[in-house]
């Protein structure tokens, strides 16, 4: 897998941690533990024992004819992360960091989540290991996403309103800092995405990259062959991470990412500091973070995970926006053609390979990550066509 990343976190110029002193000791204790552990045999079996018990992985990689007839170009292949428990490729993550939260001995895991479905996974875990789980969340969003909140608190987890500030998730990230820094002792931070300062971008690096593991061996056995590319959309960057890993170091595999058009951090980004570590962000005329909007909640972020950074600012992955009118096609195309409702987010992916495919020849080969299954989005969908 890449290996441009440091001890200290860093790819390139981007990455590092840039918290406060106290903070600092905690996310070295942590970064400490996750490399004591994640190479332990013991851990590994564990963390491949849910995976395969209560995700229900290996997810297949699907051949879609109708799809690749459609657009009469190259063949397409989808990765399946649908069909994983709780419908995303977010649980492969929460799964890894509540299995390291359980050796580091803590109590109480706590997390923060913008629309929800960061918030519902850590739930979800949490309910299955027997953790005490308190949810940040803004107020606004709980407000927004009553639903996931219910869902959440079924599960078991606090759910704290964030009233301070403008009621977003910036603010639940504060308050959830905050948290870590009274509370380290039994206290486990969840992040759910590869963002953040050292060791989280990592971390989650680390325990998505099941997804290219995985796509590696079947393409191999189904084709006798590397892909062609690899396309996923970008959030945060985790489940294009995670789709990525095995591929980098294989320079015949083009690696795409893709973004909202009204929040394109990797294509008209610039390097700065959020959140604690640096990567590319979106900054207005004063320099200040730009408010992003996505239709997809799970877009909707104003910097990008530093190795995506890296990987831009290096040449050896491609990132793309789509627009949201051709998000709702691929939306409903993937659905027609092939009997699969994407998530919104994941949609993004398949409108650039919409584009693209017929593009290239048909020897050639493409991969979709499909990051999550669409039924949460469907009202909103619905709302949007019958405008
Ligand atoms: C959260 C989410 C994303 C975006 O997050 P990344 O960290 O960029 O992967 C994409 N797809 C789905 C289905 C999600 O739930």
């Amino acid at each position: 897998m890449s290996s441009v990343q440091d001890q200290k976190g860093y790819f390139g110029q981007f990455g590092g941690s840039f918290v406060p002193p106290a903070l600092q000791e905690v996310l070295e204790y942590l970064a400490e533990q996750f490399y004591k552990f994640k190479d332990d045999p013991e851990f590994i079996e564990e963390f491949r024992y849910y995976l395969r018990e209560y995700v229900g992985r290996e997810n297949p990689l699907t051949y879609a004819k109708h799809l690749t007839d459609k657009l009469g170009g190259a063949k397409i292949y989808l990765k399946r992360e649908d069909l994983n428990h709780t419908g995303s490729h977010k649980i492969n993550n929460v799964l890894g960091q509540i299995l390291l939260a359980k050796r580091m001995g803590a109590k109480r895991v706590i997390a923060e989540t913008g629309a929800g479905q960061h918030g519902v996974a850590t739930a979800t875990v949490c309910a299955m290991f027997g953790m005490d789980s308190v949810v940040y969340m803004g107020a606004e969003d709980t407000r927004r996403q009553a639903l996931n909140v219910f869902r959440m608190e079924l599960l078991g987890a606090k759910v704290v309103a964030v009233e301070k500030g403008q009621g977003r998730l910036k603010d639940a990230v504060d308050e959830a800092l905050n948290d870590l820094v009274q509370n380290y002792k039994n206290t486990f931070y969840l992040l759910g995405s590869a963002v953040g300062p050292h060791p989280f971008p990592t971390m989650v690096k680390h325990f998505q990259s099941v997804i290219s593991e995985e796509s590696k061996r079947q393409i191999l056995e189904k084709e006798g062959c590397l892909p062609n590319a690899v396309i996923a959309s970008v959030g945060g960057g985790s489940n294009a991470i995670g789709a990525f890993a095995h591929y980098i170091d294989e320079p015949s595999v083009r690696i795409i990412g893709v973004e909202p058009d009204q929040a394109a951090t990797l294509t008209e980004g610039v390097p700065a500091v959020i959140h604690g570590f640096k990567c590319l962000v979106l900054l207005d005329e004063e320099g200040n973070p730009k408010p992003t909007y996505s239709i997809a909640a799970g877009l909707d972020y104003p910097g990008i995970g530093p190795e995506h950074s890296y990987l831009k600012e290096s040449g050896r992955a491609e990132y793309y926006t789509v627009s949201n009118e051709e998000v709702l096609e691929a939306f409903q195309v993937l659905s027609k053609t092939e009997g699969i409702i994407p998530a919104l987010e994941s949609a993004h992916a398949v409108a650039y390979a919409i584009k693209l495919a017929p593009t290239l020849p048909k020897e050639q080969i493409l991969i979709i990550n499909i990051s999550g299954r669409g039924d949460k989005d469907v009202e909103q969908v619905f709302n949007m066509l019958k405008k």
